[in-house]
């Protein structure tokens, strides 16, 4: 088996070289994993940069340096580093010690059973409770139930995904986090298990709970992406038809009442509703059409399937 650790490194000058230890314990005795470290820094201001360079040099078999040119963000760094990686197992971690490396093994137990996705879950979440576990709790089961993913820590960076179901998507903003609910969306399978989750020792977190915000607002696009990017006329055409039915029985009931009790049509006050009402509609189908045509450009120039394959049986190479 080949395996890429990918850790985003922002300011992490006194962890380093512990983690690279940390990381060799763990997978020094697995004889079977040819593995690599692949170590993004992600425009550090201290002393990561010239650390990174010298665990490297020192260790050139398994580790391997990314130096991004500015700090691009977590997601950003974590995906130059899977762009980098070669192994057919990847997995993510945090480069703060809060993660603990002695856990790989483990996932890479069930990867070996066939699953898609390890997803780790911090039981004993060492963070502040009020600025990070709380809002961390409600994001999850607000992630879960938009998505229909069920996962007890979307947060936890450290899981393991096999290759192929990383490739495919993006990653934009702070996106990492919804990495299972893509994999989800083209079928992986997936297990949770449970890992350790230590205090932070050194150096600060890098987040508040503004974060919370922007995952929230993120959920929006995963969940546009994931259940309308192939259909986006069944969101707007949906939307659309609602607001002309809304029209049509305002009329309905403008008329009804002109010819029963004889009030006008034309003073009435809800007569232009039912005309905003409809031209709403008619705007959200046409917008509905719209992005179909942008969906089409957007799958032919690639020429991305709309599916995607777990195995193909009995065909010949060609
Ligand atoms: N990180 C990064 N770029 C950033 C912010 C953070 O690469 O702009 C890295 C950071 O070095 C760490 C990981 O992302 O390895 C998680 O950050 P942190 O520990 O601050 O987050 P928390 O554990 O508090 O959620
Ligand atoms: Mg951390």
């Amino acid at each position: 088996m080949k395996l890429s650790i990918v850790v985003p490194v922002y300011n992490e000058a006194e962890n380093l070289e512990q983690l690279h230890q940390a990381v060799h314990n763990a997978l020094d005795c697995l004889t079977h994993v040819e593995w690599e470290l692949i170590l993004v820094d992600d425009g550090s201001k201290d002393d990561s940069q010239h650390l990174l360079e010298n665990i490297q040099q020192e260790d050139q078999i398994n580790t391997r340096v990314i130096e991004l040119r500015r700090n691009f963000g977590q997601t950003a760094a974590i995906a130059a580093g899977i762009d980098h990686s070669c192994g057919d197992v990847i997995i993510l971690m945090d480069a703060d010690l809060q993660n603990d490396p002695a856990d790989i093994p483990m996932m890479l137990e069930k990867i070996e059973q066939g699953y898609d996705v390890v997803s780790g879950w911090r039981v004993n979440r060492q963070d502040k409770f009020l600025t990070r576990v709380l809002p961390s709790r409600i994001a999850n089961g607000l992630i879960s139930f938009v998505t229909g993913v069920h996962l007890h820590d979307y947060g936890c960076t450290l899981k393991a995904y096999r290759r192929e179901v990383l490739t495919g998507f993006r990653l934009y903003g702070e996106m990492h986090r919804f990495i299972p609910a893509y994999a989800h969306s083209v079928g992986a399978k997936m297990v949770e298990i449970q890992v350790q989750h230590h205090p932070r020792r050194f150096g600060k977190t890098k987040y508040g709970l503004t974060r919370t915000l922007k995952v929230v607002l993120d959920l929006f696009t995963v969940k546009f992406l994931i259940s309308y990017a192939n259909k986006p006329i069944y969101l707007f055409g949906g939307a659309g038809l609602v607001l002309m039915a809304g029209s049509a029985l305002t009329l309905l009931y403008l008329v009804v009442r002109r010819l029963l009790i004889g009030t006008s049509v034309t003073r009435s006050p809800y007569l232009p509703i039912a005309i905003m009402f409809f031209i709403l509609g008619f705007q959200s189908i046409l917008m509905g059409l719209i992005a179909e045509l942008l969906v089409r450009t957007y799958h032919e120039a690639q020429s991305k399937p709309t599916y995607t394959v777990r195995r193909a049986i009995g065909f010949t190479e060609e």
